[in-house]
């Protein structure tokens, strides 16, 4: 068993972290290969004594009490000196825990560490030469930041509660004790007992209809990190897409949210052409209530999606194609630490561009890439005025801090930048070819900033001839601000919104509402002068009706506007906005408007008061910040 468990261990860890410091030159030596991942300062796992490698979890989702209780059976692999085997956990109460197989196991020692705001409490579990099971019984509190438990009343049906997970980044360890670091992976089996009105589903294998005991089984023979431990419980329906794909949503939303999505197939062959094989059989989305924090959330299998991304035109579909895309980047290559997000996020967006470029056209990718630089350019604008230019870097410095903090346009859009630049400068054919052979020899793996330089360096750079020097990469890579050799793309699209603003600046012409499309409007609202005067704003409004639009981004977009503009008749429903909706990108620009001035101030807390019981933690915990809330 312990020889087994060696081997698996060599063959988990991989490659090495040798080039942490940014030198591009050294080779992993057969030493390196036998070094465990390096410490991840987000987790007290310990993989070089004992790495988690399949997850048994057991539970039971009680409504009433806001709880799940559950039991985690874990297989380790172990050193075989090791004494031990550390858990992350965050506010669970841990009952009881044993070692051995089923049916025969006994109890044994345990402790729980300081707990800290951030990272939760260590749960040491002592370990003999033989243990290969261990078994964690507990339940969750009202600590479980990861979980938003939504009664009826804040779901789309009315009529039965819904939970859903949002784990991302360190927080699958306020509802299960387990290794939460993204250089760890393993495979997972559930059995999940809901109220029998219900439907669960997780980041599996999943069921497509309700079984009247409410018990229901999964599996996830691909091994994941732990921020990808999903689960959605709710009166949720199926309605299949194609062979491989489909949607779940409350029943009055599945018919559309079946349309939006209706380009799902295509997608999915587009990126295979790309990239090479999707490697997790299916692809179904979850169309969750609004609440919910995040346009998307990659969970493999079940993409979470926030319902704003339903325009009913399939306007706002490039989410859709970003999420796919995680299933290569993030999921199937993962950041070796959260110090690595880019790696995550800026290869994503890439990836999603190119799957709307081949879908719908250059002409709308680039749409979609100006849009990604001109927040960009305003985070690091923002970032330089506030003395934080650190965190332009696409390599982050995390110490002591939320892993969270790096969840910026750096990640998404600088990292984005930077993958094109290298595009640019090898050629898409030599770069595609590049992109196929990283995923697939990378496979089930982390990757860290450090070793993907390598890689970079020996698989293009070198073997393909291509002239980039290591200063350039690391400017792009350890620096601050935006290298001046950033791609700028061109859209004619909108050459000819900057037109029509002209030309309403200078003889008053607006232009026709049917002409454009959501991305177009979108540049048109942002590209709206600094000051405008009260009869202005009123007549866009009148024409337009941006306060009332159905499109979520368009109403956000004209909301951050209407605050500059202190236009008063946007409010109302801004308010309503802000109380339904909890997608963090939306609310954060909001407030942080709002706070500039007393009276703005007054009336976003007046509104959070309300609004804040609606948001999930990662959300309200943002907000919280920005409105110094207690
Ligand atoms: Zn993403």
């Amino acid at each position: 068993m312990r020889f087994f468990a060696l081997i698996t261990i060599l063959a988990i860890f991989g490659c090495s972290d040798n080039t942490r410091n940014g030198s591009l030159s050294t080779s992993p030596t057969n030493e390196d290969l036998m070094t465990p991942p390096v410490k991840d300062i987000h987790s007290y796992a310990e993989p070089s004594q004992a790495i988690m490698q399949h997850l048994v979890w057991q539970a039971e989702v009680n409504f009433d009490s806001s709880r799940i209780t559950a039991k985690a059976s874990i297989q380790v692999a172990m050193d075989p000196k090791a004494e031990f085997v550390m858990l992350d956990t965050k506010n669970l109460i841990i009952d009881s825990v044993s070692t051995g197989t089923a049916g025969n196991e006994s109890a044994t020692d345990f402790s729980m560490g300081k707990p800290d705001d951030l990272l939760g409490s260590a749960l040491k579990i002592s370990l003999s030469p033989d243990t290969e099971w261990i078994h964690v019984y507990y339940r969750t509190t009202e600590g479980a930041e990861a979980l938003q438990w939504l009664n009826p009343q804040q779901t789309a049906g009315k009529q039965q509660p819904f939970l859903f997970t949002q784990s991302q980044a360190i927080l699958a360890r306020s509802w299960i004790p387990l290794q939460d670091s993204p250089g760890i992976r393993f495979t997972y089996e559930a059995t999940v007992k809901v109220p029998n009105q219900l439907l669960a589903l997780m980041s599996a294998e999943n069921p497509q209809q309700k079984n009247e005991q409410g018990i229901y089984h999964f599996k996830m023979e691909q091994p994941i990190p732990a921020y990808l431990m999903a689960l959605a419980v709710g009166d949720i329906k199926f309605q299949s897409l194609g062979p491989r794909s489909g949607v779940y949503a409350e029943e009055g939303l599945i018919e559309k949210a079946a349309y939006e999505f209706g380009e799902l197939e295509d997608m999915i062959s587009i990126a295979e052409e790309l990239y090479g094989p999707y490697q997790w059989d299916r692809y179904d989305l979850i169309v969750l209530p609004p609440s919910f924090p995040f346009g998307g959330m990659e969970n493999p299998r079940l993409t979470f999606a926030t319902p704003t991304i339903l325009a009913g035109d399939r306007s706002l579909t490039s989410l859709v194609a970003h999420e796919l895309a995680h299933s290569w980047s993030g999921n199937l290559v993962t950041n070796a630490t959260w110090e690595d997000f880019w790696l995550n996020e800026g290869f994503t967006v890439y990836f999603e561009h190119r799957i709307m470029e081949a879908l719908s056209g250059k002409d709308y990718s680039e749409m979609l890439a100006l849009l990604s630089l001109q927040d960009l350019r305003a985070e690091v604008e923002e970032m330089v005025q506030q003395k934080n230019a650190g965190d332009t870097h696409l390599k982050l410095d995390l110490k002591n801090r939320n892993p969270d903090d790096g969840m910026t346009s750096i990640a998404y859009d600088k990292g984005y930048y930077f993958l094109r630049w290298l595009e640019e400068r090898s050629g898409r054919v030599i770069w595609d070819q590049f992109l196929v052979n990283y995923f697939e020899e990378n496979a089930f793996r982390s990757m860290s900033t450090e070793q993907f330089l390598h890689y970079l360096k020996k698989n293009l750079i070198e073997k393909q001839h291509i002239n980039i020097y290591l200063d350039e990469l690391e400017e792009w890579i350890y620096q601050s601000g935006l290298p001046d050799n950033l791609p700028v793309p061109v859209s004619s699209k909108f050459e000819l919104v900057d037109a029509a603003l002209n030309s309403w600046a200078n003889n008053g012409t607006l232009p026709d509402s049917e002409l454009w499309s959501t991305h177009e409007w979108l540049h048109f609202i942002r590209k709206l002068p600094k000051d405008l005067d009260s009869a202005s704003v009123t007549a866009l409004d009148a024409s337009y009706d941006f306060t009332h639009s159905g499109n979520a981004e368009i109403q956000a977009a004209w909301f951050e506007k209407a605050i500059s503009y202190n236009y008063r008749p946007a409010y109302p429903a801004m308010a309503e906005f802000l109380k339904r909706v909890g997608r963090r990108k939306f609310l954060t620009p909001l407030y942080k408007a709002l706070v500039r001035t007393e009276s703005g101030k007054e009336f976003a807390l007046e509104v959070y008061k309300e609004a804040r019981p609606n948001y999930h933690f990662v959300s309200a915990n943002s907000i919280d910040d920005i409105l110094n809330y207690e």
